[in-house]
């Protein structure tokens, strides 16, 4: 016995609907183990045309169709059962390889003749009406909608409304029933219309629990801010009970989670003077979802970046410590890779690691410890001294680090007794509270002596993010 008929390679009739349950189903779907299934099939679409019952009918046309054995291949496909159908339907175009929008549009109005879409237009139409926000002589239900400038251009949206604001302002809406498949062309035509009518389109979903929003992708759910909108019984309900239009919005929440952003799904209840109308771009929200992700993603990349930097941080003091206690293996290659990692953080640094990078390093880092530091000098007086005489170009960047951390202080200590050791012993002594002086007022007056070298700003600021340089 044969096992099965599957659908014949191309089809005419690539989509029916089947009234009964009001859904549009891919030809491909069925798939008959017999034939008499398939005469099963047949004799019910043809006891329907008699009885004048809902029926299978082709998704483009909207003439009833029936599943037929082809002779040659032995698989099946449907059939227009009125000759008329066969000849005029628009699936011809397709055949004759013209543009299909024709049959997206005729697919997408035979969805509106099912059970499913009636009841969500009449808890929509009651909604709407429980709204005193809502024009009640302006609402109409199916009417056709002519184009303000081309009067031969026109849609019927399920339901048009007309929402008064506070200002006299008010904005007309047309509600768009969208049951499951989406029909992108069909889709952004539609959209094209109303922008051109200064007015706004509003799908509206039978639920969200079958709707895996990926499908949607640059589709309806992502042009609309990732928010979708539900009626069903319960918002009917509460619709009536607050006297306000509510619909369920479902929408992604993006939360941050560590340095990364994802996307949480939710669910609640709006009504819909909460919600906020972007007619420009077609886009009706209650959660800015665009907004709250950019700023989530700021906050990440500044987090990564963050991280980065106190990386970053380590690794250079590792490096100039390993220098210091001649643990580097291969300084010149561990040092080519700081450079490398410096310079994606758009920190400069010389090629080589130089003496003069050395100093800098041992001076802002002493002055942070108040003791020598990557340097075989031991107190902060010896290399403060031994920098003033060889480390005059960085000797700004070592004030500001001895200001900030009050070593200072620790400083003028450790030089006040220098100055008694050398009294006793008869020697002259310039103070460091002289020198500061002197080193201030020189730097002040571009002395070519004191000429400061800035140019590790953007490395000091890594090493110290908590100091603020002036510009
Ligand atoms: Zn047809």
């Amino acid at each position: 016995m044969s096992s099965g008929f599957t659908l014949v390679d191309e089809p005419l009739i690539e989509y029916v609907i089947d009234q009964a349950d009001g859904k549009e189903y891919r030809a491909g779907e069925y798939v008959f183990a017999s034939a008499r299934e398939i005469a099963e099939i047949r004799m019910r679409v043809f006891d329907a045309i008699k009885r004048e019952e809902p029926n299978i009918i082709c998704a483009a046309c909207h003439t009833p169709a029936y599943p037929r054995k082809h002779i040659d291949t032995g698989k099946f496909h449907f059939v227009h059962v009125s000759e008329d159908g066969e000849n005029d339907c628009p699936y011809n175009e397709k055949r004759k390889r013209v543009d299909t929008t024709r049959i997206d549009s005729m697919r997408y109005n035979g969805q509106k003749e099912g059970p499913d879409h009636k009841l969500l237009k009449n808890i929509l139409r009651s909604s709407i009406d429980a709204d005193p926000l809502f024009d009640p002589a302006q609402t109409r239900e199916e009417k056709n909608w002519y184009g303000a400038t081309d009067e031969k251009k026109w849609r019927r949206p399920d339901i048009a409304a007309t929402r008064l604001f506070a200002d006299d302002n008010s904005l007309r809406i047309a509600f768009e029933i969208q049951l499951s498949s989406t029909y992108l062309k069909v889709i952004a035509a539609r959209r094209e219309f109303y922008l051109k009518e200064n007015a706004l389109l509003f799908w509206v979903f039978k639920d969200a629990s079958g709707v895996d929003p990926r499908q949607y992708q640059d589709d309806l759910f992502y042009n609309n801010n990732s928010n979708l909108f539900v009626v069903d019984e319960e918002t009917g309900r509460f619709s009536q009970e607050h006297g306000k239009l509510i619909f369920r919005c479902c929408y992604y929440e993006p939360v941050l989670v560590g340095a990364s952003v994802i996307d949480e799904w939710r669910e609640r209840v709006v009504s819909f003077d909460e919600l906020t109308f972007d007619v420009e771009h077609q886009r009706v929200y209650w959660f800015d979802y665009k907004a709250e992700k950019a700023k989530l993603l700021e906050t990440a990349g500044k987090k990564i970046w963050e991280r980065e930097e106190e990386e970053l941080r380590a690794r250079y003091e590792d490096f100039w410590n390993n220098i210091h206690l001649r643990k580097c293996k291969d300084p010149e290659t561990e040092y080519r890779r700081l450079r490398q990692q410096l310079l994606m953080h758009d920190i400069t640094v010389p090629e080589r690691h130089d003496r003069e990078l050395e100093r800098f390093t041992q001076m802002v880092y002493s002055a942070k410890a108040g003791e020598g530091f990557l340097t075989g000098l031991k107190t902060l007086l010896e290399l403060a001294n031994n920098s003033y005489l060889y480390g005059k170009q960085f000797l700004w960047y070592f004030g500001r680090v001895l200001q900030h951390y009050g070593t200072w202080d620790t400083l003028l200590a450790q030089d006040k007794n220098a100055e008694q050791r050398k009294k006793m012993s008869g020697k002259k002594h310039e103070s460091w509270k002289e020198k500061g002086k002197t080193i201030k007022q020189k730097i002040d007056a571009n002395d070519p002596d004191f000429k400061q070298n800035r140019s590790y700003d953007k490395l000091f600021l890594l090493l110290f993010p908590e100091i603020t340089l002036p510009e």
